[in-house]
């Protein structure tokens, strides 16, 4: 008998989380690689917030997860067999393999990376993989953050803003503050990570710690999660001041529409601007970030944490950590 691949399909759309009414366990024969084919056994899923925009029928910059497709996801695995001279039978590759076993590559450009022999897979995913990009080159490049600068960030002991108040620290910034969901999230933030100050956005009034823990105003907020924290960022703005607009979590899960920014105003008397960005933009650069990122954690400067859920069935559950707050640091898979 061949071997099964378990697949997580997208049985219906969401309207808030994700349970197993949405994603649907199905088996069928695991593929077989034909001319040009390369079959990759899953080990490690990527779990992203992007993934619930992508199970929404919205338009957005990659299409919707079509019903009954296997959810999209980033991940790492094992070459098991080949007919692809680029993906030789033992090598791990990283790409969008999908919440299943088995992933078929079939030749099409870009759709796979092999990764050095050696590294921590949990790594790839987190630090040197999509989320320390996006924290690199959104910090570096849209904030331009400058020696003694005050930085802000949200969604801060996640994957992402923790690296991103790391780095700011690394680059001279002189008051780092995050803004995250429990005091034992603060707590590390400040003492495991150096950011100077941190903010329970649960328990604390965000707008009124802003303006005490930022006298002079922000240089940089890099913001995670849009909504209300975002809108108390823009009234504690600097001259000058820059708003990297990374991800808007708080929106993602929400149906009802969020009401407007009343602090937008403030763009204009502090002569501040506010600049999305997608890491998709930025590929052709990650081998400038990774050298970077690499030599940081080798000399101890740069710490990362990961939330490892056991399991592709418990994928679901991974993903609803990032909306619940769950997570410290990347979550990831392990199959
Ligand atoms: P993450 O930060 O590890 O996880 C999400 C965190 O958001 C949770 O741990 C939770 O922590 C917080 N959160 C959830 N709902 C919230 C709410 N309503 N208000 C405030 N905080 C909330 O996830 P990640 O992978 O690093 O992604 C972070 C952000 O970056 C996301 O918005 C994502 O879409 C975005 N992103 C953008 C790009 C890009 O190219 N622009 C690339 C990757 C990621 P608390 O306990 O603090 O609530």
């Amino acid at each position: 008998m061949s071997e099964q691949n378990r697949r997580l399909v997208l049985a219906q759309r969401p309207t808030g989380m994700v349970d197993d009414t949405i994603v649907r366990l199905e088996t069928e024969d695991a593929p077989e690689a034909k001319t040009g084919q390369a079959v990759v056994r899953v080990t490690h899923l990527s779990i992203d917030p992007t993934i619930r925009t992508w199970m929404d029928d919205a338009p957005g910059y990659l299409p919707p997860i079509e019903i009954g497709a296997v959810v999209r996801s980033g991940g790492l695995g094992t070459v098991v067999s080949s007919q692809n001279d680029d993906f030789p039978v033992g090598a791990t590759v990283f790409g969008m393999l999908g919440w299943q076993d088995y992933a078929l590559l079939d030749g099409t450009p870009g759709e796979g990376q092999v990764v050095p022999d050696g590294m921590d897979p949990t790594a790839v995913l987190s630090v040197f993989g999509v989320t320390g990009m996006t924290a690199y080159f959104g910090l570096l490049d849209i904030g331009e953050p400058k020696e003694g600068a005050t930085v802000v960030v949200s969604g801060a002991a996640g994957a992402t803003g923790s690296v991103v108040g790391q780095i700011a620290k690394i680059k001279g910034a002189a008051n780092v503050v995050g803004i995250a969901g429990s005091d034992e999230k603060c707590a590390w933030l400040v003492d495991e990570l150096g950011f100077d100050a941190a903010i329970n956005y649960k328990t604390e009034n965000v707008a009124k710690r802003l303006h005490e823990l930022c006298p002079e105003g922000i240089d940089i907020y890099f913001d995670n999660v849009g909504g209300e924290i975002l809108d108390a960022a823009l009234g504690q703005l600097a001259m000058k001041g820059r708003v990297v607009c990374c991800g808007a979590i708080s929106a993602y899960n929400d149906r009802e529409a969020s009401p407007g920014l009343q602090n937008y105003f403030t763009l204009i008397t502090k002569r501040a601007r506010m600049e999305g960005f997608l890491i998709l933009d930025y590929v052709d650069r990650f081998g400038e970030a990774q050298g970077e990122l690499f030599g940081w954690v080798l000399e101890g400067k740069l710490k990362h944490a990961v939330h490892v859920v056991e399991g592709l069935e418990h994928a679901p559950d991974g993903l609803n950590l990032l909306f619940t707050g769950g997570n410290t640091g990347k979550v990831i898979v392990e199959l």
